[in-house]
């Protein structure tokens, strides 16, 4: 339950009232104002600026308050990202939440975060006035430290498919595959669909089979949406799929 909220003018601002344990930054609150028992004060992100999307060399920028629709809409939005951030929430909730809010909270079937591990996002993160640090998405995820994330920088100049099964062509995925690949022959691969987080499959070299590598990493994906068998075999397909567009790129 949101017990007090606070709207700070500058990031300074922000960053002393996020001091105290108790309060937490608010983005688009889509899931901050789903009624909790622990009780938190909000401090809201909307006044700071943080919503840019801009282009800077051979990386995107984006805000962390820039919501998904607006990252969507963008002219710099590669096609390729399109699918993936569609079906992370549909229009209504695509135009509240915020692209930190949505990495913050996202699980396994998050194709956002997928799709961002994939692109090996880096997250600069504020813990104090005085320090900031830039960390992998990957590195993120697993323990998910306490501090604002500002930006999310996203590289351009990478090749990217993303493909998925769901119960519906606009439900979350029951398996999703992303596949990044760069000039120099590094290719990544994450699985998501299941569990607490995507997961990285690979961080290789476009000659390794990346069939096999999303096999593995459904070894344990047993839940009620499917078996770990159905993902491994769908897991296996999707990777092919995605390599196959990227060879067409
Ligand atoms: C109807 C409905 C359906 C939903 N379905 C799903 C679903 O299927 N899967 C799913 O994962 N989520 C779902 N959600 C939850 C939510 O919509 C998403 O997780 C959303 O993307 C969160 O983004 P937000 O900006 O609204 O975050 P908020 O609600 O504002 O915050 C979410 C978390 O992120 C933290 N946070 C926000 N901004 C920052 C920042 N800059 N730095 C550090 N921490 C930050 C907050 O403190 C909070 O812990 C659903 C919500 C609704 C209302």
């Amino acid at each position: 339950m949101i017990t007090a909220y606070h709207r700070p003018k500058t990031l300074d601002e922000a960053l002393k009232l996020l001091t105290q344990p108790n309060r937490v930054p608010l983005g688009g609150g889509t899931l901050l104002s789903q009624g909790k028992s622990d009780s938190t004060e909000a401090v809201d992100l909307q006044l700071l600026g943080l919503d840019s999307l801009r282009v800077n060399g051979n990386n995107f920028e984006v805000g962390a308050t820039a919501t998904l629709q607006s990252l969507l809409e963008s002219g710099n939005c590669p096609t390729t990202w399109k699918r993936a951030l569609q079906l992370e929430a549909p229009l209504n909730l695509r135009n509240s939440a915020t692209a930190a809010g949505t990495i913050v909270a996202c699980d396994g079937r998050s194709t956002f975060a997928t799709a961002l591990l994939a692109l090996d996002a880096k997250l600069e993160i504020r813990d104090s006035i005085e320090q900031s640090r830039v960390s992998s998405l990957g590195e993120f995820l697993p323990l998910r430290p306490r501090g604002l994330i500002t930006l999310v920088t996203i590289p351009l100049n990478v090749k990217f498919a993303f493909d998925y099964v769901a119960r519906t062509p606009s439900d979350k995925p029951i398996v999703c595959v992303a596949v990044a690949s760069w000039g120099s022959g590094r290719t990544r691969m994450t699985v998501g669909g299941f569990g607490k987080s995507p997961m990285l499959a690979m961080d290789g070299t476009a000659s390794d089979d990346l069939a096999a590598a999303a096999r593995n990493a459904c070894h344990e994906a047993t839940d009620d949406f499917a078996s770990a068998d159905y993902r491994m075999d769908i897991a296996a397909t999707l990777a092919k799929r995605c390599a196959s567009e990227i060879a067409s790129l």
